[in-house]
């Protein structure tokens, strides 16, 4: 499901008129409430039904997600869609940044040797806007709950000495969640 938050952007005034729960700026129609937004083809209209059992993405909410990119400054990451408390979080955007300065509490000097492609991690929103999303993963139990060695593809164990390979005997580092291993996502 594609929900859309307040503010963003659905089609350009020579594509739609605006409907319910939309409003125009500069020849944009966006929509004004967190939602589903549809399409009337035939009249050319978008609006957007609120979700009233929606819980939109804001400061602080839980996400899960798969590390996409690893670039110098930040790392690229697609949410989960998740249940929580039986109330369905609203993913506006599936990608999420997460720059370098929100990673950890100590400096980090190699953001490639935190994470890498495939890893899963447990992040913070740190901020939520219409035109995207910024996680951190600052605290002890966030950072990378899986991740999967870089020569085989195997999941690495964590041991006493850090993230292991049991198949070929590589050693690796990450940004580390306290609940490294203990999380089984469904
Ligand atoms: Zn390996």
């Amino acid at each position: 499901m594609k929900c859309s938050l307040p503010g963003e952007f659905l089609a350009t005034e020579e594509e739609f008129s605006k409907g319910e729960n939309t409003f125009e700026e500069n020849g944009d129609i966006r929509a004004d409430s967190t939602g589903l937004p549809s399409e009337d083809k035939k009249y050319k209209i978008i609006s957007v039904s609120k979700q009233k059992n929606l819980v939109p993405l804001s400061a602080g909410s839980i996400v899960f997600g798969t590390v996409m990119l690893v670039r110098t400054n930040s790392v690229s990451i697609e949410m989960h869609p998740l249940n929580l408390k039986s109330e369905r979080q609203v993913i506006g955007a599936s990608y999420a940044m997460l720059p370098v300065r929100n990673v950890s509490r100590e400096y980090v000097e190699d953001l490639k040797a935190q994470f890498k492609i495939g890893d899963i991690v447990k992040a913070k929103v740190a901020e939520a806007k219409p035109w995207g999303i910024d996680l951190r993963t600052n605290e002890k139990e966030l950072g990378v709950i899986k991740a999967f060695c870089s020569r085989c593809r195997q999941p690495l164990q964590l041991s006493v000495t850090g993230l292991k390979c049991t198949s070929c005997g590589n050693s690796e580092t990450r940004k580390l969640s306290s609940e490294y291993g203990q999380i089984a996502l469904g």
